[in-house]
């Protein structure tokens, strides 16, 4: 009796589903449908039930839900290796900010997203968040090449060349989210910079639209010692008291950094169910400090992973964020069982996926939900023996070792080849951007 029709079938010689249980199977598939993930289990078993219109043969691959980039700056790509070996304050005041200044258009969102979105396909993630100045570029260009994301419209309280004012910031981000209300891939959020580059009015403000829609919030917290040295100056207390007293330690809120917290603020911070983002590499790189992951982990906080933008870090590789994070866990602890392999795959996965309020749609290989999948071509000396493919994934692999991408069904990257991306032009829009860049850094000095 013929089975089934499906439209494809992955067969794998390792599949790492993250859940219901977050271990390796050897020889299983995954049956797609309409964009969703209709069976997962033995291989034999599928080819039994199911009658694919098309089969993927991967051999020699670990087969892994899409990795979840769960922080960025998509655009700042344009901008990486522009400013090395400066800590923060310095590095946005003199060099980022002014190059913003001089050239962030749509133009420049439009070619650095789109560079983003290959270099992230490339390197296996399969859903980003991005919260940068013309949004509604990213947004589309997102839609158009096939990628999951949350677009957080950013707020802050200096004119730039999106909005002379918040008001007008709301305006459009309001706008976006009602063009966008009924698009599956894409969902908008709040992007309030950080409390420091935001008025308290306007974080009232973001509460407020934040309930009334729905929508979830992000915003950089506790990046380093100084922004909170600042807060306390200021205040007489600190960045999280202050959202706190605003109402706005609640469940929609993603805090990126958390690199400075106290007992008392990681107990509060899990009271509120905040979700925390953890960006290693750019903490390291801007000597901003660390996230204490177990702590917040101990303590029942969700903890996602983000690149940041690749001016600070200076790839989108979350292969690499998922390692860094694993050893900084680790030796932060002093106990080399902190950090599982199996801990950093849940967090570059459904754990990012739940920060993003999207954990019931993408995250881990389940039975409904969308067909957001990668595989690791593992046919290589660095992969030999194969004892345990999870931290094989975790400590051996590199963004480099993605071979296939699917988002929702749909092949972005096809055994090394883009399929909704012109790289060539590309890579010649992106050259254009840099001889701009620098001509007008020669001419400045
Ligand atoms: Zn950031």
């Amino acid at each position: 009796m013929p089975g089934t029709h499906v439209e494809l079938i992955l067969n794998c010689r390792w599949l790492l589903p993250v859940a219901p249980v977050n271990e390796a199977v050897e020889h299983a598939g995954v049956a797609i449908d309409n964009g969703r993930i209709v069976a997962v289990g033995p291989i034999d078993a599928l080819f039994e039930r199911f009658a694919p219109n098309r089969i993927v043969d991967l051999g020699h691959h670990a087969v892994l839900p899409g990795l979840v980039n769960a922080h960025g700056h998509a655009a700042m790509t344009l901008l990486r290796g522009s400013a090395e070996d400066k800590p923060l304050q310095a590095w946005l005041t003199d060099d980022i900010w002014p190059l913003e200044t001089a050239h962030v258009s749509p133009d420049f969102v439009q070619t650095g997203t789109e560079l983003a979105l290959a270099e992230m396909i490339s390197f296996g993630t399969t859903c980003f968040s991005d919260m940068y100045f013309f949004p509604e570029v990213v947004a589309r260009c997102a839609k158009q090449v096939g990628m999951r994301a949350q677009i957080a419209f950013p707020v802050i309280k200096f004119p730039n060349a999106w909005c002379q004012d918040t008001d007008e910031g709301f305006h459009k981000g309001l706008a976006l989210h009602d063009d966008f209300r009924n698009e599956p891939l894409v969902t908008i959020a709040f992007g309030p910079h950080s409390a420091y580059t935001v008025t308290d009015a306007d974080l009232e403000r973001t509460l407020m639209y934040s309930e009334e829609l729905g929508l979830l919030v992000q915003t950089h917290l506790h990046e380093n010692q100084a922004e909170v040295a600042e807060a306390h100056e200021r205040l007489g207390h600190s960045w999280i008291t202050h959202l706190h007293e605003r109402g706005m330690l609640n469940p929609s809120l993603q805090a990126v950094h958390m690199t400075q917290v106290t007992e008392a603020e990681i107990e509060l911070i899990a009271e509120h169910d905040v979700q925390v983002v953890q960006c290693p590499h750019s903490n390291l790189k801007l000597a901003c400090g660390i996230c204490p992951t177990e702590d917040f982990h101990a303590a029942g906080v969700n903890v996602a992973l983000g690149t940041d933008g690749a001016a600070s870090n200076n790839t989108l590789d979350l292969f690499a964020e998922a390692r860094l994070a694993a050893l900084l866990a680790k030796h932060t602890t002093g106990n080399a069982s902190a950090g599982s392999s199996q801990q950093l795959l849940y967090r570059a996965t459904l754990g990012g996926a739940k920060a993003l309020g999207m954990d019931a749609e993408t995250g881990s290989l389940e039975v409904g939900k969308s067909a957001d999948i990668i595989a690791v071509d593992l046919d290589n000396a660095a992969f030999f023996p194969m004892y345990d493919p999870i931290s094989a994934i975790i400590h051996g692999a590199a963004g480099a070792s993605v071979s296939h991408v699917w988002v929702a069904g749909q092949c972005l990257y096809d055994d090394r080849t883009f399929t909704t991306l012109a790289v060539d032009d590309l890579k010649s829009r992106v050259r254009n951007w840099q001889s701009r860049i620098r001509d007008g850094r020669r001419s400045n000095r």
